[in-house]
């Protein structure tokens, strides 16, 4: 099978299997961690094995990376243009500010799927798909949890605590594997989102740094070897 069938393919059974996947990927929440580490490693490393990235070139063609100010010194010497000159042609900020390409496929990608830059490509390239470096490592990652047991996602893949059209309350976490570094940034973002998309009012923000049971209706807990904390 050529590349292109199997992402037709692959394109065709997602959408066909949409409910399966979606109960598949709510039910890993639940599981085992490690054994959820091993079989992404495993399912990784099979898929990789028949994927030849250079026939394919899918995510260049359909998905931009992003830049940061370390890929656009290092690209726009490697061009030889100003940084501000290859800001102008090929990027464009989000509305987060970050920068990615203005249109896809990338204009670095060749006509015979290599990447015309690959030395200095950006880090985002580099490391895409993000989960081939090791253990994805979902243990020790926070579990959420209420007094009726652990939920997923508030936003789409948990229906007891999904958000819908008719909440009028949410809290929003944000976790931070750095410490504290940075969050007022990230806290005055997601602020500004939720009042530009979600018409939210009456915002309260913190920095929670220490986990303390009895102060949260709703608590932040951690995976440990023998499982879920139970609240
Ligand atoms: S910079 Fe290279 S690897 Fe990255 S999207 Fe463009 S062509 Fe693909």
């Amino acid at each position: 099978m050529d590349m292109q069938t199997i992402i037709a393919d692959w394109k065709a059974n997602a959408e066909r299997h949409v409910d399966r996947n979606f109960r598949f990927l709510r039910s890993l929440k639940m599981k085992n961690e490690r054994a959820v580490d091993r079989a992404a490693r495993r399912l990784h490393d099979e898929a990789f094995s028949i994927i030849d990235c250079i026939q394919c070139s899918n995510c260049c063609k359909t998905v931009s990376p992003m830049f940061i100010e370390e890929d656009i010194g290092r690209i726009a010497q490697h061009l030889k243009m100003t940084e501000a000159d290859f800001k102008v042609t090929y990027l464009e900020p989000d509305e987060l500010g970050d920068l990615f390409l203005k249109s896809v496929p990338c204009p670095f990608l060749a006509d015979d799927g290599r990447c015309t830059i690959y030395e200095v490509r950006p880090k985002d390239c580099a490391e895409y798909p993000h989960i081939g470096r090791g253990e994805i490592k979902i243990e020790g990652l926070p579990v959420f949890t209420d007094q009726a047991g652990p939920f997923g996602s508030t936003t789409s893949d948990f229906e007891r605590t999904m958000v819908r059209l008719d909440t009028a309350r949410i809290m929003m976490v944000i976790i931070s594997f750095i410490g504290a570094e940075g969050m007022d940034v990230a806290l005055e973002r997601a602020a500004g989102l939720l009042t530009k998309y979600a018409a939210a009012t009456k915002i309260e923000a913190g920095v929670v740094e220490e986990y303390d049971p009895e102060e949260e209706a709703c608590w932040l807990g951690r995976t440990s070897e023998s499982g879920h904390r139970p609240p």
